[in-house]
């Protein structure tokens, strides 16, 4: 359970790598749903935060939320990072700041969260690592496993 559910207000889940891929964790989620090993209180329990942010300025998921059906999934993002300092945990927006980072920091890392605004479903998504070190682009794979020439 431990990666499945994201609480803006704490430190996010350690990952090894450039980037981690939550979908399998996601699939399972949804597969014990089904199978009524989980509730869907276990998994509808969006912190406020996040349910806010995902109101507010949270990006169209483009597609339904996988428990209540309704188009209303968002993606919200977080980045850490040291050098981020006072902004360190904060949600990206608007979303230039993202691509900004890219290019003023040489190290941080990005948590892609999906979040149902009208169930309060939440699961991480992706975690990548990104800045100058590892490259100009802002997309999670491309330019992460790139080694600084
Ligand atoms: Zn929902």
């Amino acid at each position: 359970m431990a990666a499945r559910s994201f609480d803006p207000t704490r430190k996010p889940p350690p990952f090894q790598g450039p980037s981690v891929d939550y979908r399998l964790a996601r699939r399972a989620a949804l597969a014990s749903l089904r199978r009524g090993s989980l509730d869907t209180g276990d998994v509808c329990d969006a912190h406020p935060e996040l349910m806010r942010a995902g109101k507010n300025i949270g990006e169209d998921a483009g597609m339904p939320c996988p428990v209540c059906s309704h188009d209303t999934l968002r993606f919200v993002r977080y980045v850490y990072g040291e050098e981020l300092k006072r902004n360190s945990g904060r949600v990206v927006y608007p979303p230039e700041w993202l691509r900004e980072l890219v290019t003023t920091c040489d190290q941080f890392t990005c948590y892609v969260v999906e979040v149902c605004v009208d169930c309060a479903w939440n699961h991480l998504v992706k975690a990548y690592v990104a800045g100058r070190r590892y490259g100009r682009s802002s997309s999670p794979v491309a330019g992460a496993r790139r080694e600084r020439s």
